[in-house]
């Protein structure tokens, strides 16, 4: 089995675990705190419209003008995910044997970037490091910024700038791969948009700290945007009617005072993860722990480790689910995902449980992942 699969498999047992608590208890006693809110919040007179031939064109251009004040630019594109927008963007602007240079905080970037580059037959390299930037060359054909890493580490507002002047003074386009970032950049750290700031492409996750469907915005000048329509159409990458209501709607609720209010609070939390000895590292909005430092922590616990640490990881995460009903990306996240244990303070469902609680959780849930270590319970745990 590749591992890839292995990982399909330990996330349907992620979901097994959701569904069976919704089923016997309801809904609401998840505490989802990954940030990715997932909101579908449709009316039934949206409902009526969907069910026309009018729907499509009345939204349209909601989407259009609520996506150009979030995101700048001259023209929107909603996509299926932000996966979607950056296989399109790549398939439309890079030819095979040219090169794309991708700039970020630090690594690791979104797999489907690399991955991509591949299927078209590009050249792929990857820098945290602005004396990197003489790597843009003429055989360049795409530059990618990725705003806010996986792991929420954040680009520099003049590094970004040196990026796409760099870029610019090639003609070569700029891409920005902002999932969080056009949320986390601006709403926190006062940086404009990837668009304002001079790119020429950015795409945002619509259910990334704030209250939308997970899917993919896109913004750009018409004529970009229009060369990777063609192509989202041509591989069926599209955001259906239905997703871009949800996503107007998400659009339509945001605001960013509740990152800004996660921003002052998470200090409280990492202060008091501090006084139980934990070592997790701060977040704009909240506190994780990396595959390394949950292994640290069971090492200081005594416990044997004998797995890899993303093995680890996942299943510290499905315990958290399994007893505390609080869900974190490694359970549930696509393949290739971050394993990082990262808890997301402005989500929504952080009104359910108080501060206390939610470091009892964390704490108890390492000697709850050292007992299933120590007794060998990890094929019933993942699997
Ligand atoms: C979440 C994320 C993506 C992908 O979003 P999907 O909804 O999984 O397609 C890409 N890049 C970064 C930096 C992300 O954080």
């Amino acid at each position: 089995m590749t591992i890839e699969l292995d990982e399909v498999k330990r996330r349907e047992k992620g979901l097994k675990i959701i569904n069976e608590k919704i089923k016997n208890d309801n809904v609401n006693s998840l505490v989802d705190l990954t940030g990715l809110a997932g909101g579908f919040d449709l009316t039934s007179d949206d409902m009526s419209l969907l069910e026309t031939y009018a729907g499509p064109a009345v939204y349209d251009e909601k989407i259009q003008d609520l996506g150009l004040k979030h995101m700048g630019g001259e023209k929107v594109l909603p996509v299926n995910r932000t996966t979607s927008g950056i296989v399109a963007t790549i398939i439309a602007l890079v030819e095979p044997d040219t090169k794309i240079v991708h700039f970020l905080a630090k690594k690791p970037a979104h797999p489907s970037i690399p991955r991509t580059a591949k299927l078209v037959g590009a050249e792929y390299e990857e820098y945290t490091d602005m004396d990197d930037l003489k790597h843009i060359d003429d055989n360049t054909s795409l530059v990618i910024i990725t705003g806010t890493t996986m792991d929420l580490e954040v680009i520099d507002e003049e590094d970004f700038k040196k990026v796409i002047n760099e870029a610019h003074k090639y003609n070569i386009p700029v891409f920005v791969d902002d999932a969080s970032g056009a949320r986390i950049r601006c709403a926190i750290y006062n940086q404009p948009t990837a668009i304002d700031l001079g790119a020429d492409l950015s795409v945002t996750s619509t259910d990334k700290l704030m209250e939308g469907p997970r899917g993919g915005l896109m913004a750009g000048s018409k004529d970009l945007i229009d060369q990777i329509k063609l192509v989202v159409n041509q591989y069926g990458l599209e955001a259906q009617t239905p997703l871009v209501v949800a996503m107007i709607k998400g659009l339509e609720k945001y605001t960013p005072e509740r990152i800004q209010k996660a921003f002052t609070q998470k200090d409280k939390l990492y202060e008091m993860l501090e006084n139980q000895g934990l070592n997790p590292q701060k977040t704009p909005t909240g506190f994780m722990f990396k595959e390394d430092e949950i292994v640290n922590e069971l090492k200081k616990r005594g416990a044997n480790i004998e797995y890899d640490t993303d093995i680890i990881a996942t299943i510290y995460s499905m315990l958290l689910l399994k007893n505390y009903n609080i869900i974190t990306i490694p359970s549930v996240g696509m393949p290739g995902a971050s394993k990082t244990v990262r808890i997301d303070w402005s989500a929504k469902d952080s009104d359910k449980l108080t501060m206390e609680e939610l470091i009892d959780a964390i704490d108890e849930t390492f000697n709850m992942t050292k007992e299933v270590l120590d007794e060998n319970k990890i094929e019933e745990t993942l699997y």
